[in-house]
């Protein structure tokens, strides 16, 4: 159709009046049956929305509609509150050109360009999550800008999903430089563990900058060094419990994530991958009330985005609903421009990457293993894809994660409830947003298929309601 008349362009802009009017405007869904993140499920049931909040969620008989309420059928859908990603990265793409310890060929992606070109585009990922049913997202570590920047602080609006943001990392990996070079220089990811009086000083800095949570990257050291850099990790719970922030962990050893959950981590932001958990770690991680985010998919994405450049060949990349970028994706489908580069280094060889596959097998049998322990001991999971990492892409990425966790032998049910409630809980607003309860604000997802049945109806996205705007998946797609 080309030819609108001048009336039906009228009509159009009266009915979306009504459609986007003022607080007072009510706004129904009705027909669906609503999957509520927190246990329930109602056939054939009714949300109203008013302005940006849930004003009711129910049956036809606990919510009835008033004469002016905007009613939509959405009668053989399924709505759920939106996914929440526990563990993403807005500082780094999605392929090796945000990773500085992984970019092949700085001349050909040059690190601070792709950086500088990220924090003047705050709306990018928030594109995409919305365009995958992410509505909320824990950023888990960066430069100060990703606790500072619009991206991370102008979030209350339709356009945006929600984000918490820890900032830099506490670390003895020493990468600093790496990752922040030149005109990035003010801009450290990366702060040093070397005496508890710095760590003292660098916790009350991210108190100051805004920081969501006290992010400690911790490898497990050398034995030499374990016994000072330990004493070192302790001290930076204890700072964190002095300035009221959560302390977050990357510990993925069991030894190493007993320490942090000894230190007061509230959430480890990895699996534990080397060893079968024991009582031990269950006991800590129960007593300390603390969140595990498996992140079963970021590994695989690491070694399948270095095969790619190795073998000079693109893979498929899994965006069932178009939320990747050109730009983005022209770097994804082109890996061969850093196979040069990769394939001069001295320590060179294909095999070395067809091994890692074979370990990936291993690691992934353990991590299922792991994450069935955790849950069988009652144990808080969330969601957590760790997007930005190499072709774990913000948003799509999530699809791929909900169904690892299923495949390791979480239950639908329970994969519903750590993506919603237990993920907006690690971020500390699960007061606001994680279901679909009168009062929160209205973030909602609407899908074909049934996610009681499988985890895989997520990819089946018709509608994202954000803040009480609702929008088909079409009307978000980015490409
Ligand atoms: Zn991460």
């Amino acid at each position: 159709m080309t030819n609108h008349s001048a009336a039906g362009v009228v009509l159009l802009s009266l009915l979306m009046l009504t459609f986007r009017g003022p607080a007072s405007a009510a706004e129904a869904l009705v027909g669906a049956t609503i999957i509520d993140g927190n246990g329930r499920a109602i056939d054939d049931g009714v949300v109203i929305v008013e302005g940006d909040r849930l004003q009711c969620v129910g049956s036809r008989g606990e919510c009835p509609l008033e004469r002016e309420t905007t009613v939509t059928d959405l009668s053989g859908h399924y709505l759920t509150p939106g996914l929440i990603d526990a563990h993403v990265h807005f500082a780094q793409t999605g392929w090796l050109d945000g990773r500085p310890d992984g970019n092949p060929d700085p001349s050909v992606y040059p690190y601070e360009e792709t950086i500088v070109a990220l924090r003047a585009d705050p709306g990018r990922w928030h594109r995409s999550y919305l365009c995958s049913g992410v509505t909320g997202v824990f950023d888990v570590g960066g430069a100060p800008w990703t606790v500072t920047g619009a991206q991370a602080t102008d979030t209350e609006r339709a356009d945006r999903a929600h984000v918490r943001a820890a900032g830099p990392l506490i670390t003895h990996a020493g990468l600093n430089s790496l990752f922040a070079p030149g005109k990035l220089a003010d801009q450290p990811v990366f702060l040093p563990m070397e005496s508890v009086e710095q760590l003292r000083a660098d916790v009350a800095q991210l108190a100051e900058m805004g920081s969501a949570a006290v992010k400690v990257w911790y490898l497990d050291p050398e034995p030499a060094q374990r016994e000072a850099l330990d004493a070192l990790m302790l001290a930076v719970g204890e700072a964190a419990r002095v300035q009221g922030l959560p302390l977050i962990v990357h510990a993925t050893e069991l030894r190493s994530a007993k320490l942090a959950l000894r230190a007061g981590a509230s959430m480890l932001v990895h699996s534990v991958d080397d060893l079968p958990v024991d009582d031990e770690f269950i006991q800590l991680l129960l007593a300390g009330d603390a969140v595990y985010a498996p992140t079963l998919t970021v590994a695989d994405g690491w070694r399948r985005a270095l095969a790619s450049v190795a073998f000079a060949s693109p893979l498929a990349v899994d965006d069932p609903n178009r939320c990747v970028d050109e730009a983005l994706l022209d770097r994804l489908q082109h890996p061969e421009r850093l196979t040069p580069a990769l394939r001069a280094r001295p320590n060179y060889s294909p095999d070395r990457y067809l091994e890692a596959m074979k370990d990936a097998a291993r690691m992934e049998l353990q991590m299922a293993a792991n994450l069935r322990a955790v849950r069988d001991a009652g144990g808080r999971i969330v969601l957590a894809t760790d997007a930005g990492n190499p072709l774990t892409l913000h948003g799509p990425s999530v699809y791929r994660e909900l169904e690892a966790m299923q495949a390791a032998g979480m239950t639908p049910i329970e994969i519903i409830h750590a993506a919603t409630l237990e993920s907006a809980r690690a971020m500390g607003m699960d007061d606001r947003i994680g279901s679909l309860e009168q009062g929160k604000v209205a973030d909602l997802l609407v899908l074909s298929a049934d996610p009681r049945e499988s985890a895989s109806a997520f990819r089946a996205l018709t509608h994202v309601m954000r803040a009480g705007s609702l929008r088909t998946q079409a009307a978000l797609r980015v490409r």
